[in-house]
């Protein structure tokens, strides 16, 4: 078997996500855990370090590392996220 047909089937498009990505990006960003890529530092989105220039870029309290990236743009805003995040959504 072809291993990058092990999961053929099985997928859907984007759109079939769609849904479960609203929620999450709808969340609470402060509420947003993350796990630094460089020094394993774990905090909330919260409690990274903010500067603002022509964009805004989070960096890791701890090390410093960059977290996230926002550029706007002329009709968007690119995000750049780095580490591990996660969310936790309580269904009502
Ligand atoms: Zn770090």
């Amino acid at each position: 078997m072809d291993p990058t047909d092990e999961h053929e089937g099985e997928h859907l498009d984007g759109n079939g996500v769609a849904g479960i990505l609203q929620q999450v990006f709808a969340a609470d960003f402060t509420t947003f855990q993350r796990v630094c890529q460089s020094c394993g530092d774990r905090n909330m989105g919260g409690a990274l370090r903010s500067y603002l220039g022509a964009g805004i870029v989070l960096r890791c309290a701890n090390c410093g590392d960059v977290a996230m990236r926002v550029s706007p743009r002329d009709r968007e805003i690119v995000v750049e996220m780095r580490g591990v995040w996660s969310v936790a959504i309580t269904s009502s």
